[in-house]
C-alpha cells in the first residue's frame, strides 16, 4: 500500500503530462494526486493530510525520508480558465478577487508558490523533501524550479533520482532537430 520509493507526486490531470510517463516512475514506486493544474489547494492539502493518518496508521509516518513533488507543466489547460473565476476561487478556496495570488499563467512560479503554501501547511511534515518541477509539453524536458530541499528548513537535500525518459530522450530528439 505503501509508495516503495515513499513519494508523493502532485500533478495535473492532463493526459500529456501523466506523472507516470514524465518522471520514469515504476508501478509501486509512488503515489500520485492530480487535479487541474497539480496544484496545492485546500483539497490537495485534506488529501495529504488523510495519507499521512493512513501510513500512521501502517505504523509509519508521512515525514522524514519521504519525497514530495510538485510538477506543473507549460500549456496547462488552467490558463484558460481564466473566465471561469467562481471555478477559480472555489478550487483554491479564496475569493475571486484573490485569483491574481495565485498564478495560473507561470508554471514556474506556481510551482513555486505551491512548495510555499505546503511549507505554510501545519498539515504537511516539515521533515519531507519537496521539489518543484515544470515540463515543458513542446520540448519534453522537466526542468527544476525548485530544487530538493527540506519542507520547512529550507536546507539542501539528497536530490530524488528519477530514471526519468523525458529529461533525456527528447534531449537527443532536440540534437536531432538541431542537426536537421
Ligand atoms: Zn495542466
Amino acid at each position: 500500500m505503501m509508495p516503495s520509493m515513499k513519494t508523493l507526486i502532485i500533478g495535473c490531470v492532463d493526459p500529456r503530462v501523466d506523472p507516470v510517463d514524465v518522471l520514469g516512475v515504476q508501478a509501486g514506486e509512488a503515489a500520485i494526486i492530480r487535479n487541474v493544474g497539480g496544484r496545492v489547494t485546500p483539497s490537495t492539502i485534506d488529501t495529504l493530510a488523510m495519507l499521512r493518518q493512513v501510513t500512521r496508521a501502517a505504523g509509519g509516518d508521512l515525514a522524514a525520508g519521504w519525497n514530495l513533488v510538485v510538477l506543473h507543466h507549460t500549456d496547462c489547460g488552467i490558463t484558460r480558465l481564466g473566465g471561469a473565476p467562481k471555478l477559480l476561487a472555489g478550487f483554491f478556496g479564496i475569493s475571486p478577487d484573490r485569483l491574481h495570488e495565485r498564478v495560473i499563467d507561470d508554471p514556474r512560479a506556481s510551482v513555486a508558490l505551491d512548495i510555499d503554501a505546503l511549507r505554510a501547511s501545519p498539515e504537511v511534515s516539515g521533515d519531507v523533501v519537496v521539489t518543484g518541477l515544470v515540463y515543458d509539453v513542446a520540448t519534453g524536458l522537466v526542468e527544476t524550479v525548485v530544487a530538493p530541499s527540506l519542507l520547512q528548513e529550507r536546507r539542501p537535500a539528497l536530490p530524488v533520482t528519477w530514471r526519468s525518459r523525458a529529461a533525456h530522450v527528447p534531449l537527443n530528439r532536440s540534437l536531432t532537430d538541431a542537426d536537421a
